[in-house]
């Protein structure tokens, strides 16, 4: 078994949540395993190892982010930064909004989380229409950051938010993806 059909096989699928219609991709069951984490982790810290490709931090998106930021963060030597829902960071912070499919969400980062110039890892669990990483990538351009690239367990492609990354510049990396 390969990594991504290991991982693939510890997702679960649990069809009419959030909502009717949804099938909502359950990372948890590769939290709980504790070999399935360790591939899970492994397979990021092993690719951010690499000199071309290592962050100076990692920031992780509200809520899935931080579990798997945190720890690729930590394995690699570096800093964790949250990207939180509106209202949750305590000291002056930058603001992004977006669109929903109903309504729209403000996501916000610390003015002091990041450094101009400093390269960071955007990490999330998830990409599906791509406007939560996209959201993400803008805070930490607001604060002059690079990013290396953004990263997720899941790609839903059928719902346009890789391609939409990739079009607008920003590189995505992936473990598995349902169409
Ligand atoms: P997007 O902004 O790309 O449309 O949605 C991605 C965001 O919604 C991520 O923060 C992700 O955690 C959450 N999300 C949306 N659908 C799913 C799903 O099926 N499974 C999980 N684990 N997260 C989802």
């Amino acid at each position: 078994l390969n990594v991504h059909d290991y991982l693939r096989s510890h997702i679960r699928t649990v069809p009419d949540w959030p909502a009717p219609g949804v099938q909502f991709r359950d990372i948890t069951p590769l939290l709980q395993d504790p070999r399935v984490f360790r591939v899970l982790i492994d397979a990021f810290v092993h690719r951010y190892m690499a000199p071309e490709l290592r962050p100076d931090v990692v920031a992780g998106l509200d809520a899935r982010g931080f579990i798997i930021g945190a720890v690729v963060a930590y394995e690699l030597g570096i800093g964790f930064v949250p990207i939180r829902k509106k209202g949750k960071l305590p000291f002056t912070t930058v603001q992004e909004t977006y669109e929903l499919e109903y309504g729209s969400a403000t996501v916000e980062l610390h003015t002091d989380a990041v450094q101009p110039d400093q390269r960071v890892l955007l990490i999330d669990d998830l990409v599906a229409t791509g406007g939560t990483m996209i959201a993400g990538w803008h805070l930490l351009r607001k604060l002059g950051a690079q990013v290396v690239e953004g990263a997720a367990i899941v790609d839903l492609p059928e719902l346009g938010g890789s391609q939409r990354l990739r079009e607008l510049g920003l590189p995505l990396h992936t473990l598995v993806a349902f169409d």
